[in-house]
């Protein structure tokens, strides 16, 4: 069975992203309270993401992991590491051991 898409009128787009902004600052304030309800947050932010086929900003992209839905946040659920060598960063997820690497971003300076 084939899924049609749907194209998403503009305005669901903006309000599914201002959806997912908020789930990603309500589930930064629940990680240190309430951590599963914290990968709750998260995991309906990507959903959103998913059902409105709106991409996630970079930087929320980057502090998610994405197997377990926690909150990356760097010296409390995630270890950072820089690779000069490779120009990569890598992060580990301290939850659940997956790791992450994403080259240097020289975007913005
Ligand atoms: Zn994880």
């Amino acid at each position: 069975m084939s899924r049609r898409v749907k194209k998403k009128p503009l305005w669901q787009k903006k309000i599914a992203l201002e959806r997912i902004i908020t789930l990603f600052e309500l589930a930064k304030k629940e990680l240190d309270i309430h951590p599963e309800r914290s990968r709750r947050y998260v995991e309906l932010l990507r959903k959103i993401g998913l059902r409105y086929n709106v991409r996630l900003p970079k930087d929320i992209k980057r502090s998610i992991c994405k197997e377990c839905n926690t909150i990356l946040i760097p010296g409390k659920t995630a270890k950072v590491r820089l690779d000069s060598k490779k120009k990569t960063v890598i992060i580990k997820c301290l939850e659940c051991g997956k790791i992450y690497r994403y080259p240097y971003s020289k975007e913005k300076e």
